[in-house]
């Protein structure tokens, strides 16, 4: 079989038939009130398909299929063991119809087809399968009672669940979260981000196909202002789990206590320090990984490694490493196979990003490489991969979220100072650090306030290992059997004997 070429891609793309409506109870549906939005390609800007814009009456009609479908036992109460098989089958479908789903994420959000083919749509499968599998090896507790007394502690489905979800991993983000919680028994409503609907809504069809019965998985594709806003107001959504901003994050928080005080896990941004000290096992190794820390996903990686810590006796040997590492990374057309960067998502994201990179200019931070934006006759958003140098933590370009291929320097003098930047920061998603000392490596792990800490690589972990932030970036931890926590209700039964 041979690898399909950019025209490859280019002609299955013309014959793509895209889907564009809601998914509820079981059959696809437009909005309610016929509204609809384009959803362009930030590749060329080419009109992909018009999708629903679901509002709040399209969150009642789907959270009232998924409460139905919930009650009725035909999911919720099925064995452990059918459900699995389900998953599992779904992970299936997820891998034959692997090249379909990568072209729709290539397409729909600009990530390289090389990235979608071989990262997002295999880690999906396996999100689902591994939750899958999981769901008939998770046993219930008996209590230590005194002799005439019997005390069960089990788990059960929260009931229904509203899923809401970014843009930059999409189909992943809604994988994470729908393998545990339907593998639990939960009916859900999934709400994709605006920018990049297409893979989540037709997951729905695939579902249906797997064997997940009508009402169990809904997906409504709309704006977050409109039936995001509805669903986490929603007084019959009983669980509501979210990966995005901060800002956002804050926001369904307050939602969330102004309604029925849903259950509510939240995945939010981050400002990763990446830290390499001078003895570091390998400088190649450790540029190399600093590069893709920052360009991978166009840098729209909530892990994204976006401030690089590094001890000054290194700086003048280490920093050309990094700068020759990103040679490897700049923008090309996403659906040729050797592109490792693509566009960002859209032209706001567009416009952000060529505004931070003004503010590191502005702040008087020294740009060491790109900055530009690129390839504009394409119709496309591509950005140069950038780097400043000379940036100090205060600055805005050191302190916020970026979310797009801009790496901050910033050089510190000794593991106390490199902590102490590292944690000077009100996100706490991921750390890296590179040493050979083992002592330093893990009293520096465990002085850093961050849900995952990476030693001697970036980005570590699969999906045995939770996933999730410390301080403002969030509570709940996607992945491992701890992501059960979210979407099940312990019960005590006690019984008198
Ligand atoms: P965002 O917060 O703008 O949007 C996320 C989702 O929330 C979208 O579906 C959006 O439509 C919806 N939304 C927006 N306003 C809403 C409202 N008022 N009510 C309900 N829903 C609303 O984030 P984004 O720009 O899509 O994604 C980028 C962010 O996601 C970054 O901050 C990134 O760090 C974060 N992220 C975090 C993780 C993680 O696991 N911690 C993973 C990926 C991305």
């Amino acid at each position: 079989m041979t690898t399909p070429t950019r025209n490859d891609w280019e002609e299955r793309a013309r014959s793509l038939i895209i889907e564009g409506r809601a998914f509820v109870d079981g059959q696809y549906l437009p909005a309610a009130d016929g509204a609809t939005f384009d959803c362009l390609s930030p590749i060329d800007g080419r009109l992909l398909a018009q999708v629903a814009s679901c509002a709040a009456a399209d969150a009642d009609l789907a959270v009232a299929a998924a409460r139905r479908s919930f009650e009725s036992g035909r999911w919720s109460r099925l064995a452990p063991a059918k459900r699995k098989a389900v998953m599992i089958r779904l992970a299936e479908l997820l891998e034959i119809h692997r090249e379909e789903l990568a072209l729709l994420e290539t397409l729909d959000m600009g990530k390289p087809i090389k990235y979608s083919l071989s990262i997002d749509v295999p880690a999906a499968a396996r999100a689902l399968r591994w939750s899958g599998e999981a769901i008939d090896k998770l046993y219930g507790e008996v209590a230590a009672t005194p002799d005439d007394e019997l005390g069960l502690v089990t788990r059960e489905p929260v009931g229904v669940v509203a899923a809401i979800v970014p843009w930059n991993f999409p189909l992943l983000m809604a994988c994470w979260k729908l393998g545990p919680a339907l593998a639990s028994g939960n009916s859900v409503v999934l709400k994709p981000s605006e920018k990049s609907p297409l893979t989540a809504i037709r997951l729905a069809q695939l579902a249906f196909e797997a064997g997940i019965p009508p009402g169990v998985l809904n997906v409504l594709p709309g704006y977050g202002h409109s039936v995001g806003r509805a669903l986490a107001l929603h007084m019959d959504v009983d669980c509501l789990v979210f990966t995005g901003s901060t800002r956002v994050a804050k926001q369904l928080m307050v939602y969330a206590g102004e309604s029925n005080m849903k259950r509510i896990w939240l995945e939010a941004g981050g400002k990763s320090p990446n830290i390499v000290f001078a003895d570091a096992p390998d400088l190649a190794a450790a540029a190399e990984a600093a590069a893709s820390a920052i360009a991978f996903n166009q840098g729209e990686v909530c892990t994204a490694g976006s401030r690089l810590l590094v001890e000054r006796s290194i700086k003048e040997a280490f920093l050309p490493l990094v700068l020759e590492a990103l040679k490897t990374w700049q923008p090309g057309h996403p659906l040729d196979p050797a592109t490792n960067v693509g566009a960002l998502v859209d032209r706001q994201q567009l416009d952000t990003v060529l505004g931070y990179i003004e503010a590191g200019l502005g702040e008087g931070a020294s740009l060491l490489a790109g900055g530009r934006r690129i390839l504009e006759e394409t119709g496309g958003t591509y950005v140069e991969p950038t780097v400043f140098d000379g940036v100090s933590n205060a600055m805005k370009i050191a302190r916020e979220e970026i979310f797009g291929p801009v790496l901050s320097v910033i050089v510190f003098d000794t593991p106390e100072e490199a902590v102490q930047i590292a944690n000077d920061t009100s996100y706490g998603l991921a750390a890296a650090i590179w040493t050979r000392d083992l002592s330093k490596a893990h009293r520096t792990a465990r002085a850093l306030r961050a849900g995952s800490v990476w030693i001697n690589q970036y980005d570590g972990g699969d999906m045995t290992a939770p996933f999730g932030g410390f301080k403002q970036s969030g509570n709940g931890r996607d992945k491992s059997l701890h992501a059960f926590d979210k979407y099940t209700e312990l019960k005590a039964t006690w019984i008198k004997l």
